[in-house]
């Protein structure tokens, strides 16, 4: 049995004394593919260092919505583009809406979100989504992307309308640690398709039961397999096949990754 964590951010500072020792870890839970999410330019170039030196480790290129300069400038794409045509950079992103703590002026997110959905469907890469108290306008960009880009709706949290959608236009949704809290809505992990979703840890942030409160890493993915196995009424092992598949398709890992 293997997992793969969809999202996580490697380059995080908290992971600065011991990055290789959580990549063992990782190793051993066993995870088999880590595909670690820019936010910004520099970022997105600490990541793609990353993603060189290891094997089992893949980049996305993208500048968070919290990191939108206020014009949501063309400029910022700039150095995006460039890393976004190295082979193990994998995706765009993460990119989305978030009105939740509105960061970034709303017209600027949704202009910065604009410009990755274009630069993913030039790069022939897929689109990985964030998106916070933005249902309406996530899904008026979802509609729009129908059958030029395909992306994922990170950190799933959202109402059932949204997850049809995604599903109908060919998205997938991950899920986070947020699925082991007793808050989460099982309704959403029993009606997703088996072939459309993912499982992340969105590490640092969001550690699953029973590491909540502390920092997340990779190899606590497992966690987020056992939680939806339980609310799917699925063994592990099909959590952990399927969403290792997905995650394989979806970045187009499987073509040089080692779970090939
Ligand atoms: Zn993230």
């Amino acid at each position: 049995m293997k997992f793969a964590d969809s999202h996580c951010h490697l380059t995080d500072s908290s992971f600065d004394s011991d990055r290789e020792s959580v990549l063992e870890r990782a190793r051993e839970a066993p995870v088999a593919c880590i595909v670690t999410i820019a936010s910004d330019e520099a970022d997105a170039l600490e990541a793609l260092d990353l993603a060189c030196e290891h094997d089992d480790v893949w980049c996305s290129a993208g500048v968070h919505p919290h990191a939108v300069g206020s014009a949501g400038s063309k400029a910022e794409l700039g150095t995006i583009r460039d890393i976004a045509s190295h082979r193990r950079c994998v995706a765009i992103g993460e990119t989305g809406l978030d009105y939740y703590y509105d960061n970034a002026p709303r017209a600027a997110q949704r202009r910065s979100f604009a410009r990755h959905a274009t630069l993913a469907g030039q790069a022939g890469l897929p689109l990985v989504v964030h998106s916070r108290s933005a249902e309406e306008d996530t899904a008026a960009v979802l509609r729009e992307c129908a059958g030029a880009v395909q992306g994922v709706l990170h950190c799933f949290t959202g109402s059932a309308a949204l997850m049809e959608l995604a599903m109908e236009v060919g998205w997938y949704v991950s899920f986070t640690g947020i699925a082991t809290f007793k808050s989460f809505d099982a309704e959403l992990a029993r009606m997703v398709r088996s072939d459309r979703y993912m499982i992340e840890t969105d590490s640092p942030y969001l550690a699953p039961v029973p590491k909540r409160g502390r920092r997340n890493e990779p190899g606590l993915v497992v966690h987020v397999a056992a939680a939806l196995a339980r609310m799917r009424g699925e063994s592990l092992e099909t959590v952990a096949a399927d969403t290792l598949r997905n995650t394989e398709r979806f970045f187009g890992l499987a073509a040089d990754g080692p779970s090939a």
